[in-house]
């Protein structure tokens, strides 16, 4: 039994958080390979090490010193040592750091330095092997990860032993470090345990899983037990905030559980992430939904024209001039003489009245009308599919509670139901499904 642990920012901030990770790690044997995120925050306003490595790179690509906040990336590191009683002197290291940043070195470097210093520092007080990031996560010279090759390096590295990989970054094929967008030790993580063939990846952060609703909106929504790897597609694609997309991939691929686990409350499950969950594991649980979200920032353009749907090549010419602007539609709704496209509106507001006025060059349409200020809410459910009664609850309820829908899909799987709704009516919307599905 192989499981990868990644402890994210809020895990390692300081030695009460290391101490709650060497806690969970030595709970369970086949927790042999840990990667670990930089130190995040330890309090509301605190600073993330990434953020204070991020600014002394913008300070010396303008030439302005930054003495003072490499001072504080370097107490932070020192004050973990200390009070984790760890016997590692980091100071060499950071004093060659120092050297290196007046000589000038790439903003992925001394970002990536951020999760190294920590892994070196669990790795010591977990008495596991350092394990450098560089060493595997084989980058193409296009950003993308090459994962035969990183695989390969990483089977090769791994012999059994515990061991501590930094997350975030690797190696670009002439030696640079090369680090994934923010938030990506998420898929250092995930590519280790699909490397691996792991038998479960747990992602360990500050929340018990993945929430029912996002708790700015709704109050202590339920964590999800367990989600598929669809639906969690569909939850984060309208505005779950869960973990980097980038993670989901490897492990889904290889058919490798994801586990969302809380460093503060080791004992509840977290969210468990199949690809396929049966009537078995769902036990008592009858709920119709799985999760809602929604995201605001949407416009809807309906082009009218007479007897549309009989005319061949409509929807062509449409997409073929948003995709000269590079416009993605999120959604394509029909009538019989309305076409209506769900667009992100800042991909489109810059564009919008060339895009208009070539629809209207093109199609000769009787109206083109553009609404703004639109959000989509879509509540997700595996069990929604071939279950009655699912639609006219979350209509009823919306109707009910005066929200005006706008916009309704449901995908062909019944995975979800999507609807737009006006953003002054978003919170709301998410509120009164919430209570409706989940709480009656
Ligand atoms: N430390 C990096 C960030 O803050 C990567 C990560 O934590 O996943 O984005």
């Amino acid at each position: 039994m192989l499981k990868i642990v990644k402890f994210g920012g809020s895990s390692c901030a300081d030695a009460k958080q290391f101490a709650k990770v060497k806690r969970i790690v030595q709970s369970d044997p086949a927790r042999r390979i840990v990667v670990v995120s930089a130190p995040g925050k330890r309090f509301k306003d605190d600073h993330k090490i990434t953020d204070l490595l991020y600014l002394c790179a913008a300070h010396i690509k303008y030439g302005v010193a930054c003495d003072d906040i490499f001072g504080m990336i370097r107490g932070r590191y020192s004050d973990i040592a200390r009070d984790c009683a760890l016997d590692v002197d980091l100071s060499g290291e950071f004093d060659a750091l120092w050297e290196r940043m007046q000589s000038g070195i790439s903003a992925d470097e001394l970002a990536s330095r951020g999760e190294y210093f920590s892994a070196k520092l669990m790795a010591a007080y977990l008495g596991f092997d350092f394990l450098d990031a560089a060493l595997w996560i084989k980058f193409r010279f296009d950003g993308s990860v090459d994962r035969e090759a990183s695989y390969e390096a990483l089977q090769r590295a791994a012999d059994g032993h515990g061991v501590v990989i930094p997350g975030f970054y690797g190696v670009m094929p002439d030696g640079h470090i090369h680090t994934f967008s923010r938030g990506g030790s998420d898929i250092t993580g995930a590519l280790a345990a699909a490397a691996l063939d792991a038998d479960v990846y747990e992602n360990w952060t500050d929340v018990s899983g993945i929430l029912m609703a996002d708790p700015r909106i709704v109050k202590d929504p339920a964590p999800i037990r367990l989600l598929t790897y669809s639906e969690l597609r569909e939850l984060s694609y309208v505005g779950a905030q869960v973990l980097h997309e980038g993670a989901v991939y490897p492990v889904r691929e290889k058919g490798i559980p994801l586990n969302i686990r809380n460093t503060n409350e080791p004992d509840h499950p977290g969210t468990m992430i199949l690809e396929k969950i049966d009537d078995e594991q769902d036990g008592e649980d009858d709920s119709f939904i799985t999760g809602i979200a929604g995201k605001k920032g949407f416009s809807i353009i309906t082009v009218a024209k007479t007897g549309l749907s009989s005319e061949h090549g409509v929807l062509l010419q449409i997409m073929e001039v948003l995709e000269k602007h590079e416009i993605n539609v999120e959604f394509i709704l029909s009538g019989i003489d309305t076409v209506s496209l769900l667009v992100n509106s800042a991909e489109v507001s810059s564009r919008l009245y060339e895009v208009l006025g070539e629809l209207q060059k093109g199609l000769k349409p009787n109206s083109i009308t553009v609404a703004e200020h639109i959000a989509v809410v879509a509540a997700v459910g595996r069990k929604m599919a071939n279950r009655l009664g699912t639609s006219g609850k979350l209509f009823a309820t919306l109707g009910r509670h005066g929200v005006n829908v706008r916009m309704i899909t449901q995908g062909p799987d019944e995975l979800n139901i999507v609807v737009g709704v006006e953003e002054k009516d978003f919170e709301q919307a998410i509120r009164v499904l919430y209570d409706s599905f989940v709480k009656e």
